[in-house]
């Protein structure tokens, strides 16, 4: 591709040769590696054949990898090729408005049918459990977008789908399980009465609204029961931070046509797969001596890394899924139900954890109302409704782009677009109606959680 004028150029597309061949594997160049998970039974490291019970091989190995590039299969760069590789807009309005000498790119992830990035790791894992004859996958979901994605996935290769979704969303968003039943998935509302780790939840509390935590439990202890069934996650696992990879690999080259790098890279966090998706790429530059910073963005009421503990904790609430090393705010906690529905996960991925207590990126949490001010500022200049857990992301970059102003620089700056948010117009009538208010996180439960974090010998 030609170098287009950047002074000129609003977006940039680039061809379907332009998709990546590999997935980068950020674990080859970490100086110190994610800790390895613990089994919740042996309190052991957890060993390949024990997570069989609900992984393919080929993504255990993934799991584990220290290679640098992982091929990506063919089926699945086809099908990337519906949408990918993604746009890269410059934020020409924006700008304008915040009258900003910035520049400010983001990618948009929300280009394909489900609206996120959630698909780059529901196409790859679908591909690999058919591969290795599994029939059934089943998975939670929180604000319903991964729930979307695996269920597309399952349909293309020919995999049945059961979804767990969060009861409170599953309340909130009912075109979202519309969706989902349009690519033939069975979505259940979680916590269920169909699993033990359900039934024992709401013994407890009939009205519990759930979390992801219980929706975890329930699609692990369905997966785990019958041989033709895995499970599949959305986020925070090595293996679909690294899925997620292509977004950054594709803006680096989209940035390069037009002679640009950025000097500070956002995006949203709940599990941390899309900011590794759009930062893992950068970072690799920067272990080599480049100067960037990266920064994951996470909603105030729900702070994982800005302030959580780094240790060894539950995955979810039944306490069956392997046990990782992590930022995390105790397996017990039920976030509110703040309007980022993707955002509210107890815990962090493992990797992105490591490289925050390894100081190779930063984080910084916002209230919902500051992030809604932020996306409606973006819808009104850009043209594109941002999902809420995005938006947070869009909140930073505006900040440095009003920082940038304060000192008279010429930063460029790149933000990850994770998703559209039209299936969050609830939300937005919520923002409107004047109503919503900022839960912040008290810190009262982190005492009390943590209390519960289980003790790890390896
Ligand atoms: C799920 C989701 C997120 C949060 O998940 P990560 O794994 O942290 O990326 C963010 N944005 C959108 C649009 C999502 O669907």
């Amino acid at each position: 591709m030609s170098k287009m004028r950047r002074d000129s150029v609003t977006k940039v597309f680039l061809s379907e040769s332009d998709i990546p061949k590999q997935w980068y594997n950020i674990v080859a160049d970490m100086p110190n590696k994610p800790e390895p998970y613990i089994s919740p039974m042996t309190g052991k490291v957890a060993t390949p054949d024990e997570m069989s019970a609900i992984f393919p091989k080929a993504i255990i190995e993934q799991e584990m990898s220290t290679e640098r590039f992982i091929d990506i299969p063919e089926e699945v760069r086809k099908m990337y090729a519906q949408w990918r590789p993604s746009p890269l807009y410059r934020a020409r309005n924006l700008e304008k408005l915040l009258d900003t000498p910035a520049r400010i790119y983001y990618k948009y992830e929300g280009v394909n049918a489900t609206g996120s990035h959630k698909l780059n790791s529901a196409l790859a894992q679908a591909y690999y459990n058919k591969a290795s004859g599994i029939k059934r996958l089943t998975t939670e979901t929180g604000a319903g977008q991964w729930g979307s994605a695996l269920s597309m996935a399952c349909n293309h290769f020919g995999l049945e789908c059961a979804v767990y979704m969060v009861k409170v969303s599953y309340q909130q968003k009912p075109y979202r399980r519309s969706f989902m039943q349009t690519f033939g998935a069975t979505v259940t509302a979680s916590p269920s009465n169909l699993t033990k780790s359900g039934r024992a939840i709401l013994e407890k509390d009939p009205e519990s609204t759930g979390s992801l935590g219980i929706a975890i439990s329930e699609a692990v202890e369905d997966a785990v029961s019958r041989n033709d069934t895995n499970y599949a996650l959305g986020s925070v696992l090595n293996h679909v931070c690294l899925h997620q990879t292509v977004i950054g690999l594709e803006a680096k080259k989209q940035l390069e046509a037009i002679d640009e790098y950025p000097d500070v890279v956002f995006a949203c966090c709940g599990g941390g797969s899309n900011f590794a998706g759009i930062a893992f790429p950068f970072l690799q530059d920067k272990f080599n001596g480049t100067k960037i910073r990266a920064v994951a963005v996470e909603p105030a009421a729900c702070p994982s890394l800005t302030k959580g503990v780094f240790a060894y904790d539950y995955s979810d609430t039944a306490k069956m899924a392997p046990l990782s090393k992590m930022y995390t705010l105790g397996s017990d906690f039920v976030p509110p139900g703040i309007h980022a529905g993707g955002l509210r996960y107890h815990g962090a991925s493992p990797i992105v954890s490591q490289l925050y207590h390894d100081g190779f990126i930063e984080a910084k949490a916002y209230g919902q109302k500051a992030v809604f001010d932020a996306a409606v500022m973006f819808a009104r200049s850009e043209g594109i409704v941002p999902a809420p857990e995005s938006s947070h992301a869009i909140r930073a970059a505006i900040d440095e782009a009003l920082l940038a102003k304060e000192a008279g620089e010429e930063k460029v700056i790149l933000f990850n677009l994770s998703g559209h948010g039209y299936f969050d117009m609830s939300s937005y009538d919520y923002y409107f109606s004047g109503e919503m208010e900022d839960i912040e996180y008290s810190g009262i439960d982190l005492e009390s959680n943590i209390k519960n974090l289980p003790k790890v010998e390896k």
